[in-house]
């Protein structure tokens, strides 16, 4: 097997490692997975960018009508050029099979949370040129089970007089469903932390008492 990445020859893992150890084959080679750099040391305890206390987006957004709604946030990976590269391939090049780079990861970070695993939708547009929604694929991948709440509204900002652009129109609506009260948001990408908060908003408004979030990668 190759590296899905630059093609190096990966070393074979026995399939009873996998059987007695919950290893996963790997799909990426050690140099390709140097590259991704993982956030570590004094964090946000809101979102899990590097820093010490509350940063300063978590303290904007708590001076907005979105204060309070997260309990807590994770984040994996800085948004370096190896991630960067990664996501381009992903997302572009509709690689589906890339969202077994992270498997063993985020099942350490998510097999054993009490939260129902609620994924960040894609617009239902997007959906149709990209043929998957990538959030679902790498959930799928490392077998962890997760519901829908939320549907992405069919807001186009382009189309949008300045006024209306800023006054943010809601990103989401809740599809209908009983809502449980413990969530964990799963995203790939956290940059603004607008997609994030938009989804928590509606999901307490729909009962949902305790909701935290988890992305892969932080912009
Ligand atoms: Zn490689
Ligand atoms: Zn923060």
């Amino acid at each position: 097997m190759n590296c899905y990445l630059c093609e190096r020859v990966l070393p074979f893992l026995p399939s009873w490692r996998g059987l007695f150890f919950n290893d996963f084959q790997q799909v990426i080679c050690e140099k390709c997975k140097s590259g991704f750099e993982r956030i570590s040391g004094v964090v946000c305890p809101m979102c899990g960018s590097a820093s010490e206390g509350l940063c300063k987006d978590c303290l904007y957004w708590e001076t907005t009508e979105y204060a309070g709604l997260l309990r807590s946030g994770t984040s994996l990976y800085y948004y370096n050029e190896a991630m960067k590269d990664y996501l381009h391939q992903y997302k572009f090049l509709k690689d589906i099979v890339l969202s077994e780079v992270f498997v063993s990861e985020l099942r350490n970070e998510l097999s054993r949370t009490k939260a129902i695993i609620v994924p960040v939708p894609m617009h239902p547009h997007k959906m149709k040129e990209r043929t998957f929604s990538q959030v679902d694929c790498i959930l799928d991948a490392a077998g962890l089970s997760y519901s829908h709440y939320l549907t992405k509204s069919e807001q186009v900002q382009g189309k949008k007089t300045k006024r209306e652009r800023m006054s943010t129109p809601d990103l989401f609506f809740w599809n209908g469903r009983a809502v449980p009260e413990k969530i964990l948001l799963v995203d790939d990408l956290y940059t603004t932390g607008t997609t994030i908060r938009h989804a928590a908003k509606e999901l307490k408004k729909a009962g949902a008492v305790e909701i935290s979030f988890f992305t892969l990668i932080r912009g």
